[in-house]
């Protein structure tokens, strides 16, 4: 039984493009919609060596009602099932009150999470990511899904924990 990471995060942060960016294939559904990704999809993903579990998950909005719900219900049935999580949140946008609701939900979990403010594409924006210090999780980790910018010590990172 390999180690299990769930990615979580409000829709359209990037999480499916990262999971891409992971698995180096593009098996993920990545969307300009948000709210794709509805339910919890697995891979099996490796880093040094080891095999992990990757579960992605759909968007997890605040009032979530409808359809949403269920993508709220599947993304914390992601984590509880997780040995750690992967918070994503999008950097250039700074955090919004649905980032601080899946912290909040989060802390109730109690799971080892490793904050990541993606779409910091170049050296410049590396800065905004500091800001992502305001959600209480600890040092956030710079990425950049789409070119792969800090992909690998935010790996190296997961595997401490995973
Ligand atoms: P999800 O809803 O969280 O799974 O987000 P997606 O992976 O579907 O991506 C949503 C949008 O963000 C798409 O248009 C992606 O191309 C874009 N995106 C994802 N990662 C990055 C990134 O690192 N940099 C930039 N500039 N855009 C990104
Ligand atoms: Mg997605």
């Amino acid at each position: 039984q390999n180690p299990v990471l769930a990615i979580v995060g409000r829709p359209n942060v990037g999480k499916s493009t990262l999971v891409n960016r992971i698995l180096g294939r593009r098996e993920a559904v990545v969307e300009d919609t948000p709210g794709v990704t509805r339910d919890r999809v697995q891979y099996t993903a490796h880093w040094n060596g080891r095999d992990f579990t990757l579960v992605d998950t759909g968007g997890w909005e605040r009032d979530a009602r409808g359809i949403h719900l269920r993508v709220a219900e599947q993304a914390e049935i992601a984590v509880e099932m997780a040995d750690a999580v992967l918070l994503v949140v999008d950097a250039m946008v700074g955090i919004t009150a649905s980032d601080e609701a899946i912290v909040r939900m989060l802390r109730r979990i109690k799971k080892p999470v490793i904050l990541v403010g993606n779409k910091v594409d170049d050296l410049v924006q590396e800065a905004e990511a500091a800001t992502l210090w305001g959600l209480g999780l600890g040092e956030p980790y710079p990425v950049s899904a789409v070119h792969g910018r800090g992909v690998a010590d935010m790996l190296d990172k997961v595997m401490d924990v995973l």
